[in-house]
Protein backbone atom coordinates (compact mmCIF):
# COMPACT_ATOMS: atom_id res chain seq x y z
CA UNK A 1 0.00 0.00 0.00
CA UNK A 2 1.02 3.85 0.29
CA UNK A 3 1.20 4.19 -3.35
CA UNK A 4 -2.47 5.01 -3.90
CA UNK A 5 -3.58 8.23 -5.98
CA UNK A 6 -5.96 11.18 -4.43
CA UNK A 7 -8.98 9.19 -6.77
CA UNK A 8 -8.23 6.25 -4.46
CA UNK A 9 -8.89 8.41 -1.11
CA UNK A 10 -12.31 6.58 -1.07
CA UNK A 11 -11.84 3.37 -1.98
CA UNK A 12 -12.40 1.58 1.35
CA UNK A 13 -15.24 3.05 1.57
CA UNK A 14 -16.52 2.34 -1.62
CA UNK A 15 -15.76 -1.22 -1.03
CA UNK A 16 -17.92 -1.06 1.87
CA UNK A 17 -20.40 -2.43 -0.02
CA UNK A 18 -24.13 -1.09 1.48
CA UNK A 19 -22.33 2.04 0.40
CA UNK A 20 -20.40 1.23 -2.99
CA UNK A 21 -20.17 3.81 -5.99
CA UNK A 22 -23.45 5.11 -6.05
CA UNK A 23 -23.65 5.54 -2.29
CA UNK A 24 -20.27 7.41 -2.43
CA UNK A 25 -21.35 9.98 -5.40
CA UNK A 26 -24.57 10.51 -3.37
CA UNK A 27 -22.30 11.81 0.12
CA UNK A 28 -20.00 13.65 -2.44
CA UNK A 29 -23.08 15.77 -3.72
CA UNK A 30 -25.07 16.07 -0.35
CA UNK A 31 -25.10 19.33 1.29
CA UNK A 32 -25.30 19.23 5.26
CA UNK A 33 -25.42 21.89 7.99
CA UNK A 34 -24.22 21.25 11.25
CA UNK A 35 -25.14 23.43 14.10
CA UNK A 36 -22.18 23.96 16.51
CA UNK A 37 -18.98 22.47 16.22
CA UNK A 38 -17.63 21.91 19.82
CA UNK A 39 -17.50 18.23 20.96
CA UNK A 40 -19.96 16.34 19.73
CA UNK A 41 -20.27 18.90 16.50
CA UNK A 42 -16.56 18.35 15.86
CA UNK A 43 -16.46 14.52 15.67
CA UNK A 44 -19.74 14.84 13.25
CA UNK A 45 -17.41 17.63 10.91
CA UNK A 46 -14.37 15.31 11.31
CA UNK A 47 -16.49 12.04 10.01
CA UNK A 48 -18.26 13.51 7.55
CA UNK A 49 -15.13 15.50 6.24
CA UNK A 50 -13.48 12.10 5.89
CA UNK A 51 -16.46 10.50 4.16
CA UNK A 52 -15.94 12.87 1.76
CA UNK A 53 -19.71 15.18 1.72
CA UNK A 54 -20.04 17.93 -1.22
CA UNK A 55 -21.30 20.78 1.38
CA UNK A 56 -20.93 21.58 4.88
CA UNK A 57 -22.26 24.19 6.43
CA UNK A 58 -21.03 25.08 10.31
CA UNK A 59 -22.36 26.89 12.52
CA UNK A 60 -21.59 28.25 15.72
CA UNK A 61 -21.17 31.02 18.06
CA UNK A 62 -18.79 30.55 20.55
CA UNK A 63 -14.57 30.93 20.88
CA UNK A 64 -12.13 28.12 21.84
CA UNK A 65 -11.30 27.96 25.71
CA UNK A 66 -9.05 25.89 26.89
CA UNK A 67 -11.70 23.69 28.98
CA UNK A 68 -12.80 22.49 25.61
CA UNK A 69 -9.73 20.33 24.82
CA UNK A 70 -10.87 17.21 26.28
CA UNK A 71 -13.17 16.61 24.16
CA UNK A 72 -13.61 18.74 21.38
CA UNK A 73 -11.03 17.29 18.75
CA UNK A 74 -10.52 20.11 16.20
CA UNK A 75 -8.99 22.54 18.71
CA UNK A 76 -5.80 22.51 19.87
CA UNK A 77 -4.13 24.54 22.94
CA UNK A 78 -3.33 27.68 20.34
CA UNK A 79 -6.81 27.97 19.60
CA UNK A 80 -7.59 27.98 23.24
CA UNK A 81 -4.54 31.00 23.46
CA UNK A 82 -6.17 33.17 20.86
CA UNK A 83 -9.81 32.57 21.69
CA UNK A 84 -10.34 32.17 17.96
CA UNK A 85 -13.91 31.46 17.14
CA UNK A 86 -14.74 28.29 16.71
CA UNK A 87 -15.95 27.96 13.09
CA UNK A 88 -12.43 29.40 11.88
CA UNK A 89 -10.61 26.95 14.24
CA UNK A 90 -12.76 24.15 13.24
CA UNK A 91 -12.05 25.39 9.65
CA UNK A 92 -8.68 25.27 9.82
CA UNK A 93 -8.60 21.64 11.02
CA UNK A 94 -10.70 20.28 8.32
CA UNK A 95 -9.10 22.21 5.81
CA UNK A 96 -5.99 20.21 6.96
CA UNK A 97 -7.40 16.89 6.51
CA UNK A 98 -8.10 17.98 2.89
CA UNK A 99 -10.29 16.24 0.81
CA UNK A 100 -13.46 17.66 -2.02
CA UNK A 101 -15.34 18.97 1.02
CA UNK A 102 -16.46 22.50 0.39
CA UNK A 103 -16.56 24.13 4.28
CA UNK A 104 -18.73 27.26 5.07
CA UNK A 105 -18.40 28.55 8.16
CA UNK A 106 -20.35 31.25 10.11
CA UNK A 107 -19.32 32.30 13.14
CA UNK A 108 -22.87 33.33 14.08
CA UNK A 109 -25.67 32.62 17.31
CA UNK A 110 -27.89 30.64 15.54
CA UNK A 111 -31.89 31.41 15.53
CA UNK A 112 -35.50 31.66 14.43
CA UNK A 113 -34.54 34.53 12.59
CA UNK A 114 -31.63 32.57 10.01
CA UNK A 115 -32.62 29.11 10.40
CA UNK A 116 -34.12 29.53 7.27
CA UNK A 117 -31.08 30.73 5.54
CA UNK A 118 -28.60 28.42 7.44
CA UNK A 119 -31.19 25.36 6.96
CA UNK A 120 -32.84 25.11 3.91
CA UNK A 121 -30.82 24.29 0.71
CA UNK A 122 -29.27 21.40 3.19
CA UNK A 123 -30.25 17.23 2.51
CA UNK A 124 -29.89 16.43 5.92
CA UNK A 125 -29.38 19.11 9.16
CA UNK A 126 -26.65 17.42 12.11
CA UNK A 127 -27.06 18.61 16.18
CA UNK A 128 -24.05 19.65 17.96
CA UNK A 129 -25.67 22.17 19.78
CA UNK A 130 -26.01 22.33 23.61
CA UNK A 131 -28.83 22.98 24.42
CA UNK A 132 -32.92 22.18 24.39
CA UNK A 133 -34.38 25.11 22.87
CA UNK A 134 -32.37 25.21 19.72
CA UNK A 135 -33.03 21.20 19.36
CA UNK A 136 -37.00 22.44 19.24
CA UNK A 137 -36.67 25.64 16.75
CA UNK A 138 -34.12 22.52 14.52
CA UNK A 139 -37.23 20.02 14.91
CA UNK A 140 -39.09 22.67 14.05
CA UNK A 141 -38.17 23.59 11.13
CA UNK A 142 -36.96 20.06 9.91
CA UNK A 143 -40.95 18.74 10.13
CA UNK A 144 -42.56 22.02 8.84
CA UNK A 145 -39.55 21.45 5.77
CA UNK A 146 -39.77 17.42 5.32
CA UNK A 147 -36.28 17.62 5.99
CA UNK A 148 -33.99 14.92 7.71
CA UNK A 149 -32.08 15.74 10.94
CA UNK A 150 -30.23 13.63 13.60
CA UNK A 151 -30.62 14.83 17.41
CA UNK A 152 -27.54 14.01 19.59
CA UNK A 153 -27.37 14.87 23.42
CA UNK A 154 -24.09 13.89 25.38
CA UNK A 155 -23.90 14.76 29.42
CA UNK A 156 -21.23 12.88 31.44
CA UNK A 157 -20.34 9.25 30.46
CA UNK A 158 -23.26 9.14 27.95
CA UNK A 159 -25.64 10.45 25.34
CA UNK A 160 -28.40 9.68 23.02
CA UNK A 161 -28.96 9.95 19.43
CA UNK A 162 -32.02 9.55 17.25
CA UNK A 163 -32.40 9.78 13.49
CA UNK A 164 -35.47 12.00 12.74
CA UNK A 165 -37.04 11.81 8.93
CA UNK A 166 -40.18 13.68 9.35
CA UNK A 167 -43.47 11.82 8.77
CA UNK A 168 -41.23 8.32 8.80
CA UNK A 169 -40.95 8.04 12.39
CA UNK A 170 -40.93 10.30 15.71
CA UNK A 171 -39.77 13.29 15.71
CA UNK A 172 -37.84 15.16 18.78
CA UNK A 173 -41.54 16.40 20.01
CA UNK A 174 -43.17 12.54 19.65
CA UNK A 175 -40.94 12.03 22.40
CA UNK A 176 -40.71 14.42 24.58
CA UNK A 177 -43.86 17.39 23.73
CA UNK A 178 -42.39 19.91 25.29
CA UNK A 179 -38.79 21.30 26.70
CA UNK A 180 -38.19 20.59 30.16
CA UNK A 181 -38.34 23.57 32.72
CA UNK A 182 -34.48 25.11 32.50
CA UNK A 183 -32.11 23.96 35.55
CA UNK A 184 -34.34 20.27 35.90
CA UNK A 185 -31.80 18.32 33.82
CA UNK A 186 -28.13 17.85 33.86
CA UNK A 187 -25.80 19.17 31.57
CA UNK A 188 -22.11 19.55 30.49
CA UNK A 189 -22.26 22.34 33.06
CA UNK A 190 -23.28 20.78 36.14
CA UNK A 191 -22.02 16.69 35.52
CA UNK A 192 -19.17 17.40 33.21
CA UNK A 193 -18.80 15.16 29.91
CA UNK A 194 -16.12 13.11 28.67
CA UNK A 195 -14.93 12.54 25.23
CA UNK A 196 -15.43 8.51 24.64
CA UNK A 197 -19.31 9.51 25.45
CA UNK A 198 -19.05 12.14 23.27
CA UNK A 199 -17.31 9.93 20.57
CA UNK A 200 -19.64 6.91 20.44
CA UNK A 201 -22.89 8.90 20.16
CA UNK A 202 -21.08 11.39 17.28
CA UNK A 203 -20.21 8.23 15.68
CA UNK A 204 -23.31 6.79 15.70
CA UNK A 205 -25.46 9.71 14.39
CA UNK A 206 -22.71 10.07 11.68
CA UNK A 207 -22.92 6.78 10.78
CA UNK A 208 -26.86 7.21 10.31
CA UNK A 209 -26.04 10.57 8.57
CA UNK A 210 -23.87 8.20 5.77
CA UNK A 211 -27.00 5.84 5.21
CA UNK A 212 -29.52 8.00 4.74
CA UNK A 213 -27.16 10.50 2.14
CA UNK A 214 -25.91 6.92 0.49
CA UNK A 215 -29.42 5.28 0.27
CA UNK A 216 -32.17 8.13 0.57
CA UNK A 217 -34.85 5.65 -0.42
CA UNK A 218 -34.53 2.53 1.39
CA UNK A 219 -36.83 1.33 3.50
CA UNK A 220 -35.07 -1.29 5.02
CA UNK A 221 -34.70 1.24 8.08
CA UNK A 222 -35.63 -0.82 11.55
CA UNK A 223 -38.16 1.66 13.21
CA UNK A 224 -36.97 4.66 14.89
CA UNK A 225 -34.93 4.13 17.42
CA UNK A 226 -33.63 5.72 20.10
CA UNK A 227 -30.20 4.86 21.49
CA UNK A 228 -28.65 5.36 24.52
CA UNK A 229 -25.11 4.96 24.29
CA UNK A 230 -23.23 5.00 27.88
CA UNK A 231 -19.40 4.90 27.39
CA UNK A 232 -18.19 4.64 30.75
CA UNK A 233 -20.67 1.64 31.66
CA UNK A 234 -19.98 -0.15 28.24
CA UNK A 235 -23.98 -0.53 27.77
CA UNK A 236 -26.52 0.53 25.02
CA UNK A 237 -30.09 0.45 24.92
CA UNK A 238 -32.22 1.02 21.94
CA UNK A 239 -35.71 2.54 23.15
CA UNK A 240 -38.61 1.37 20.49
CA UNK A 241 -39.93 5.01 19.75
CA UNK A 242 -43.38 5.31 17.77
CA UNK A 243 -44.84 8.44 16.16
CA UNK A 244 -47.36 10.32 18.66
CA UNK A 245 -50.63 10.60 16.50
CA UNK A 246 -51.17 14.15 18.87
CA UNK A 247 -47.50 15.18 18.66
CA UNK A 248 -47.56 18.99 18.31
CA UNK A 249 -44.90 19.43 15.45
CA UNK A 250 -44.94 16.02 12.50
CA UNK A 251 -48.66 15.72 14.45
CA UNK A 252 -50.69 18.80 14.50
CA UNK A 253 -48.24 20.79 12.83
CA UNK A 254 -47.95 22.99 15.51
CA UNK A 255 -44.46 25.17 15.21
CA UNK A 256 -44.44 27.86 18.14
CA UNK A 257 -40.03 27.92 18.27
CA UNK A 258 -40.01 29.26 14.53
CA UNK A 259 -42.28 32.13 15.96
CA UNK A 260 -40.06 33.17 18.63
CA UNK A 261 -37.13 35.99 17.49
CA UNK A 262 -35.97 36.29 20.92
CA UNK A 263 -32.07 36.63 19.59
CA UNK A 264 -32.20 39.99 21.22
CA UNK A 265 -32.03 38.48 24.88
CA UNK A 266 -28.76 37.26 26.85
CA UNK A 267 -27.97 33.97 26.65
CA UNK A 268 -26.07 31.98 29.38
CA UNK A 269 -23.90 29.38 27.80
CA UNK A 270 -23.99 26.04 28.83
CA UNK A 271 -20.37 25.02 30.20
CA UNK A 272 -19.04 28.62 30.78
CA UNK A 273 -19.21 31.39 32.92
CA UNK A 274 -20.40 33.76 30.12
CA UNK A 275 -23.39 35.59 28.45
CA UNK A 276 -23.56 36.15 25.24
CA UNK A 277 -25.59 39.43 24.26
CA UNK A 278 -26.33 41.21 21.14
CA UNK A 279 -26.60 45.07 20.55
CA UNK A 280 -30.11 46.55 20.86
CA UNK A 281 -29.59 49.23 18.47
CA UNK A 282 -26.85 48.92 16.07
CA UNK A 283 -23.76 47.08 15.05
CA UNK A 284 -20.64 47.95 16.01
CA UNK A 285 -18.05 49.03 13.52
CA UNK A 286 -14.86 46.50 14.98
CA UNK A 287 -12.57 49.18 13.47
CA UNK A 288 -13.91 52.11 15.52
CA UNK A 289 -14.30 50.22 18.37
CA UNK A 290 -10.69 48.55 18.51
CA UNK A 291 -9.29 52.15 18.43
CA UNK A 292 -11.46 53.92 20.74
CA UNK A 293 -11.62 51.26 23.50
CA UNK A 294 -13.16 52.71 27.16
CA UNK A 295 -10.91 54.07 29.41
CA UNK A 296 -9.58 51.06 31.58
CA UNK A 297 -9.66 48.73 29.02
CA UNK A 298 -6.91 46.24 27.79
CA UNK A 299 -6.84 45.33 24.31
CA UNK A 300 -6.05 41.70 23.62
CA UNK A 301 -7.06 40.83 19.95
CA UNK A 302 -7.96 42.09 17.00
CA UNK A 303 -8.95 40.11 13.94
CA UNK A 304 -11.29 40.51 10.77
CA UNK A 305 -13.75 38.45 13.25
CA UNK A 306 -13.90 39.99 16.36
CA UNK A 307 -12.07 42.63 18.75
CA UNK A 308 -11.11 41.23 22.10
CA UNK A 309 -10.29 43.32 25.54
CA UNK A 310 -10.25 42.93 29.45
CA UNK A 311 -12.38 45.39 31.17
CA UNK A 312 -13.54 45.83 34.73
CA UNK A 313 -12.05 41.77 35.42
CA UNK A 314 -14.31 40.35 32.14
CA UNK A 315 -13.33 39.83 29.42
CA UNK A 316 -15.22 41.14 26.26
CA UNK A 317 -15.23 39.18 22.57
CA UNK A 318 -16.76 41.48 20.05
CA UNK A 319 -17.57 39.88 17.02
CA UNK A 320 -18.49 41.51 13.10
CA UNK A 321 -21.97 40.53 13.48
CA UNK A 322 -22.49 42.44 16.60
CA UNK A 323 -23.01 39.99 18.87
CA UNK A 324 -20.77 39.99 22.30
CA UNK A 325 -19.50 37.57 24.74
CA UNK A 326 -18.77 38.80 28.11
CA UNK A 327 -16.83 35.98 30.13
CA UNK A 328 -16.21 36.06 33.50
CA UNK A 329 -20.20 36.83 34.76
CA UNK A 330 -23.58 35.04 34.61
CA UNK A 331 -24.94 38.11 35.28
CA UNK A 332 -27.36 39.13 32.05
CA UNK A 333 -27.81 42.43 33.60
CA UNK A 334 -24.27 43.20 34.50
CA UNK A 335 -22.78 42.20 31.18
CA UNK A 336 -25.60 44.17 29.25
CA UNK A 337 -24.70 47.12 31.32
CA UNK A 338 -20.88 46.71 30.41
CA UNK A 339 -21.67 45.95 26.97
CA UNK A 340 -23.82 49.21 26.55
CA UNK A 341 -20.99 51.19 28.48
CA UNK A 342 -18.32 49.72 26.02
CA UNK A 343 -21.29 50.46 22.52
CA UNK A 344 -21.38 54.35 24.14
CA UNK A 345 -18.07 55.21 24.69
ZN1 LIG B 1 -43.53 14.28 16.23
Amino acid sequence: MGMESADDRFDRQVRFAPLGEVGQTRISRAQLTLVGCGALGGVLAQTLVRAGVGTLIVVDRDVVEPTNLPRQVLFDEAHAREGVPKVEAALETLERIGGPTRIVPHARHFDATNIRELLAQSDLVLDGTDNLETRYLINDFCVSEDLPWIYAGVVGGAGLVLGIRPGKGACLRCLFPDPPAPGTLPTCDSAGVILPAVGAVASMAAGIAMRWLAAPETQEDPPATLLELDAWNGTVRAIQTPRDPDCPACGRRDFPFLERSDSREPVLLCGRNAVQLRPTTRVPDLNALAENLPGGARALVRTAALVRFDLDELRLTIFRDGRALIEGTQDPKRARALFDRVLSS
